[in-house]
């Protein structure tokens, strides 16, 4: 579900015509519309109302700060998994005691800042980290709560093996089997106390049904925590709830709702959520213009302005994103936006950037309608891990990144420049 719609053989984000953007902001351009975003925030906040979740938004997926004020005002807390993140979040306004932070390697510096914050929940990922958590708070005399992230040795079909992050020999969170003899450990501290458990389980998760296993497992173990005498109050589900790519292949929030929540009712345990995907992902498209058409042996290229410094999920994660002219005219508008979509008169061809790089590509033997010099062409479902995994190699700039409010458009960020490139180098 999104607000990017053809009319009249063009393409629009809520009322605003993708072509007017890019005649002003250029190409390449992500476009994110307002209203899918706060549709996504708000289907999953009422799918999961019966258990009053805390949801977190995972800044990573996508974290520019006029999103970010979108999303707090909606009332969303933030999972962050870097201090930058964090930075992020409070520059946005956000409340800090909704804030939980993830990640297998937080510093000192960074955990000192989260302390200074005064942040809502660490998410601990070893024994070790919440011995030197408690080191620090107490030296900054605080007192702080932590969330133990398990592993649950789960495994998901579907998930790519790089997104993959529930199976024991992945590097998160502590098995399960040693989680509550460190529960048990943890009542020595004085000042980091271990309340939550904490569980992610990849992404995306295409079913619900790897969520119920795990879940059930976290129970168990709070069950057992819970009858040593050691308190447990906080269960955070992760984020990892799929978006649409290749057609209806998400489930919904309800779907994922209707087998989650009744696990999670009368525990007296306080629920965070930190979905990323499945709410900034059909919120963004990365608009590109077409440079150049040319055959190579059997293979048909068109090359855009676009590449994987921009847009890295298809050369990491082989991942699909629906591609399509976005002026194609009344008689090419596609028919809907599934990986099967044909239509009479098109070709096959690769979708590929101008980066020194065999692994460059948006697309490869995709079917589209011809296309040439100077066309506009859209890559769908680019809001998460579009732009905050987008880099500078090959000293491109990176991409602006505009955000459409009915018929209003914006610059939230300005394309990079060339200075913006050298800019700390000394
Ligand atoms: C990346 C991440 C998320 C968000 O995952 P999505 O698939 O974008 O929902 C949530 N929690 C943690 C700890 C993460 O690392």
């Amino acid at each position: 579900m999104d607000y990017f719609a053809y009319r009249q053989g063009h393409l629009y984000c809520e009322a605003v015509a993708v072509e007017d953007i890019v005649r002003e902001a250029g190409t390449p351009t992500y476009i994110y519309s307002r209203a899918t975003l706060t549709e996504h925030y708000r289907r999953i906040a009422a799918a999961f109302a019966a258990v009053n979740p805390l949801i977190c938004y995972s800044v990573k997926s996508c974290g520019n700060l006029a999103l970010l004020r979108v999303l707090r005002e909606l009332g969303s807390g933030f999972d962050v998994v870097s201090g930058g993140e964090l930075f992020r979040v409070l520059q946005a306004g956000g409340e800090p005691g909704k804030i939980v932070f993830a990640g297998v390697g937080k510093t000192d510096q960074e955990i000192n800042q989260a302390l200074a914050a005064d942040i809502g929940w660490f998410n601990i990922e070893s024994e070790e980290e919440f011995w030197n958590l408690e080191r620090l708070a107490a030296a900054q005399g605080r007192t702080v709560r932590g969330a133990l992230r398990i592993n649950p040795d789960i495994s998901s079909r579907g998930t790519h093996r790089k997104t993959l992050t529930g199976k024991k020999e992945t590097k998160f969170g502590v098995d399960i089997e040693r989680a509550a003899e460190l529960f048990e450990q943890a009542r020595g501290a004085s000042h980091a106390r271990l309340t939550g458990l904490h569980l992610h389980i990849g992404s995306p998760i295409l079913s619900p049904q790897p969520y119920v296993e795990a879940i059930g497992k976290a129970l168990a173990l709070i069950e057992k925590v819970r009858g040593g005498g050691v308190l447990v109050d906080t269960l955070d589900i992760g984020g990892g709830f799929a978006a649409f790519y290749e057609g209806h292949e998400a489930p919904r929030a309800v779907d994922y709702a209707a087998a989650i929540v009744p696990l999670l009712q009368e525990r007296s345990l306080r629920i965070i959520l930190e979905p990323g995907r499945s709410i900034s992902c059909n919120a963004g498209i990365l608009l590109t213009r077409v440079q150049y058409t040319k055959r190579g042996g059997r293979r048909k290229f068109v090359i855009v302005d676009a590449a994987m410094n921009d847009l890295i999920r298809p050369t990491l994660y082989e991942s699909y994103h629906f591609i399509w002219p976005a002026n194609p005219g009344p008689a090419r508008e596609p028919a809907n936006r599934l990986s099967t979509l044909r239509i009479s008169g098109d070709e096959q061809v690769d979708v590929v950037g101008p980066i020194c790089e065999s692994g460059d590509y948006l697309a490869r033997d995709r079917w589209l309608p011809a296309v040439k010099r100077g066309d506009l062409v859209a890559v769908f479902s680019a809001g998460a891990y579009g732009f905050t995994m987008s880099s500078q190699y090959n000293a491109r700039p990176r991409a602006a990144e505009v955000l459409v409010e009915g018929g209003q458009w914006r610059v939230i960020r300005r394309r990079e420049t060339y200075q913006d490139l050298i800019a700390g180098e000394v």
